[in-house]
């Protein structure tokens, strides 16, 4: 076997970049390791400056010719690139899970089906795309949406094909073309992707893909002057050092970043409901973006709840991922549990009590946590965790309720549960966040705008949203 192809669970994945529609390697390599056992999956490509001016390259010249192939043609391609995804679904769900350690059977179930999804969603919606003609004293306003030119799309690890797919597939069927560059963390179906796009007859430097650390390639993309959009979804922190580079050639950017979203269970919620949506928070052993990590409880109920929750959270099993039963999975990274446990130990010295874990299990496990007696202003409340640890708070009434939601920099989601619509209206209407979920949690519709307030993000993609962001949009005014 071609030193440049490693086997994954039986998938044979090629680790080097995808750049105009070849394989390219690169000098150096790093090593990708699962989160499952700490195995070796592959030697990946270290991609550096040099790789990332051949992609935007790429994807520069294959522009034209992508932006003016016919919206129906686009759409058929998309479709071809979501028929592959569905063609190689479990090998796409047991190589994400092996490389990132969420669960299998939600891999098999609701991710990768959502992966094509993105794409088929994407095709249809283009096809809809119309503004209305508006009349100025009888001259026509026609409103079009022109590809804007080559995107560069960064991702994160925790949903690595589904969150890359949310940008390639706008991108792509708005006329552009694209250069994704996944996390270091979880590098290989992206890679994957390549190869059904290319299956596909996506023609070449459409979808580029480039692998590397951030902190090598990324600057030489985000900073590139023919890159005529950024969509990054990540951390603040790497949000600040993309925006700061962008800056060079005022390149639009879009921002999906984290959050530290509140669950506010009121006095008169479905008790029951209202566990089973805090239990749900530690999905993806709480390496969720839009995780409600702050249980919110109405004083009069918060003992029963906190009673029931710890007897659900005492059945959840943790375990090896690829196991059907499992519920929770490995974090994905020594780093990140050493980051982890540092917020909790600093909490728990602080003053504040493990009500259930606050340590770790053997490997690469963390236990699922619930930490009470926290004060508002407090790291463990302020800041994102990113792992399998919520912190729970009282409150009495809806005005002290509203104030600890919404004291934090992040706005991306909140969920309430309440039996009381009015009070649910209510309440939404005054939160801060990009979503907010009543008596419900992740329900994503793709034609709903999706972004976050404050540090959560800028701008909002989903629907039309996504094509106003990859999109020049241009008003011709014809006179009669
Ligand atoms: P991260 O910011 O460390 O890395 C994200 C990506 O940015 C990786 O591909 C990384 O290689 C790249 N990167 C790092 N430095 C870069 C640089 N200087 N220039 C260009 N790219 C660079 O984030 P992470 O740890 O991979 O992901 C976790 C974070 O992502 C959490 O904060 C989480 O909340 C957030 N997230 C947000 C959403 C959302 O939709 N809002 C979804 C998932 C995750």
């Amino acid at each position: 076997m071609s030193q440049h192809l490693t086997t994954v669970a039986g998938v044979t994945v090629d680790t080097r970049h995808f750049i105009g529609g070849e394989r390219v390697a690169s000098a150096d390599t790093f090593t990708d390791v699962s989160p499952i056992d700490g195995s070796t999956l592959g030697e990946i490509a270290r991609g550096t400056a040099t790789e990332a001016a051949a992609a935007v390259a790429a994807a520069k010249a294959a522009f034209p010719a992508w932006a003016a192939t016919p919206r129906a043609e686009r759409a058929r391609l998309l479709h071809a690139v979501a028929d592959g995804v569905e063609k190689r679904l479990e090998d796409l769900a047991m190589v994400e899970t092996c490389d990132n350690g969420a669960l299998l059977r939600s891999h098999r179930r609701g991710v990768m089906p959502r992966v094509a999804h993105n794409f088929r969603f994407f095709a249809d919606w283009l096809l809809t795309l119309e503004h209305e003609d508006f009349d100025t004293r009888g001259h026509t306003n026609h409103v079009s949406w022109d590809p804007a030119g080559p995107c560069v799309l960064i991702t994160p690890w925790n949903a690595p094909l589904m969150l890359a797919t949310w940008k390639v597939a706008p991108a792509l069927a708005a006329g552009n073309t694209v250069v994704l560059k996944p996390a270091e963390w979880s590098p290989l179906t992206a890679s994957l992707l390549a190869d059904i796009a290319a299956e596909a007859g996506l023609p070449a430097g459409v979808l580029n893909v480039v692998q590397g650390y951030g902190s090598e390639i990324g600057d030489a993309l985000t900073s590139h002057p023919d890159v005529r959009r950024i969509s990054f979804t990540g951390s603040v922190p790497t949000a600040r050092r993309i925006a700061a580079s962008a800056a060079a050639h005022l390149t639009p950017l879009s921002l999906e970043l984290g959050g530290k979203s509140p669950l506010l269970v009121f006095a008169d919620a479905d008790l029951d409901l209202a566990v089973d949506l805090a239990v749900e928070q530690y999905d993806n052993a709480g390496q969720v973006c839009l995780a409600a990590t702050r249980l919110l409880v109405e004083e009069p109920v918060a003992e029963e709840f906190t009673r029931r929750f710890v007897a659900r959270v005492a059945r959840l099993k943790q375990g090896d991922p690829r196991e059907e039963a499992t519920d929770i999975g490995p974090n994905i990274h020594p780093r990140q549990l050493e980051k982890i446990d540092g917020f909790v130990q600093r909490a728990l010295a602080a003053g504040a009590r493990a009500v259930i874990g606050g340590h770790r299990r053997d490997g690469r496990y963390y236990a699922p946590t619930l930490l009470t007696d926290v004060a508002q202003d407090s790291e463990i409340v302020q800041e994102e965790v990113f792992g399998p640890v919520l912190t729970l708070q009282t409150f009495t009434g809806e005005d002290e309720a509203v104030r600890l939601a919404n004291d934090t920099r992040f706005g991306l989601a909140a969920t309430l549960a309440t039996g009381d619509a009015e009070r649910a209206a209510r309440v939404s209407a005054r939160l801060v966040a990009g979503t907010v979920w009543v008596n419900c949690f992740f329900v994503r519709d793709l034609r709903a705008p999706f972004g976050g307030s404050r540090q959560s993000g800028m701008g909002r993609e989903g629907g039309t949203w996504s094509f106003d962001f990859y999109c020049d949009l241009k008003n011709t005014v014809t006179a009669p």
